[in-house]
């Protein structure tokens, strides 16, 4: 059975005065009915981790490199998100598919680092509209679940979220239909690679424009497990309700 988990992912925004909303967080929820994850920028990581230290917040990044250390001016390493704290990094995130060119085997190679280095990673796949309307969807998340996924990862140390390119930051969702049916192929293809213990383990995300007013039919799909919140994720009363929707 995949644990639930409420995921948060504040992208290039968040300064120390952003982390009382952690505090706020905190007070709301000493002890959610699910697991809750932020991920805040690279410079937030040690603070935001030594505040929920003890707490049932874990945090993380946002990417990792795929080597240990070197020369690799501006990037950071699993081995480094550990040492700052962190349990849990997002990898492939559609931002950083477009913006970086991250393909199927860099995330793979940094999903490896990442699991070698102990940490839990997110791996985030979906298609763009143009995509979605030339009917590719499944065919787009089956080879990058398939690319971006190396062998040897476990229910514990991996999770999967679905994230449709155009439902990111546009206010727009997929309908329930699609979901369901994008999620269910998701698990299918898991429970056949990894076989039923680690497939039906491993958590499975939604993620786009998830929000307090849509969480809880969202949360009703079978095999969603939780979300990935971007925007809601930086309020605490926002990314507070759609814990609540979920636990
Ligand atoms: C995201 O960045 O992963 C995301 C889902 O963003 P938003 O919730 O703002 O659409």
């Amino acid at each position: 059975m995949a644990q639930k988990l409420a995921a948060g992912n504040w992208k290039m925004n968040g300064t120390e005065a952003s982390l009382a909303e952690i505090d706020a967080m905190l007070a709301a929820f000493p002890a959610p009915g699910c697991k809750v994850l932020i991920c805040p920028p690279a410079t937030l990581l040690d603070r935001l981790s030594t505040r929920a230290e003890g707490s049932a917040i874990a945090t993380g990044a946002q990417d990792c490199h795929m080597n240990a250390s070197g020369a690799h001016t501006g990037d950071i390493s699993a081995e480094m998100i550990k040492d700052a704290g962190g349990t849990y990094v997002i990898l492939g995130h559609s931002e950083r598919r477009t913006d970086h060119g991250e393909t199927d085997e860099i995330v793979n190679a940094k999903t490896m680092a990442a699991t070698g280095a102990g940490l839990i990673a997110v791996v985030c796949v979906g298609e763009t509209l143009e995509q979605r309307d030339a009917g590719e969807t499944l065919d787009l998340v089956g080879t990058q679940l398939a690319g971006s996924i190396p062998e040897g990862v476990t229910g514990e140390n991996l999770v999967v979220a679905y994230e449709p390119v155009w439902a990111i930051g546009t206010g727009r969702i997929p309908t329930i239909e699609q979901i369901v049916e994008v999620h269910d192929f998701m698990r299918a293809r898991l429970v056949e690679r990894f076989g039923a213990e680690i497939g039906n383990a491993v958590s499975l995300l939604y993620g786009g424009s998830v929000k307090p007013s849509n969480a809880s039919e969202i949360f009703a799909v079978a095999n969603v497990d939780g979300a990935l919140v971007g925007g809601a994720s930086l309020k605490a009363a926002d990314f507070g309700a759609i814990i609540d929707a979920l636990q």
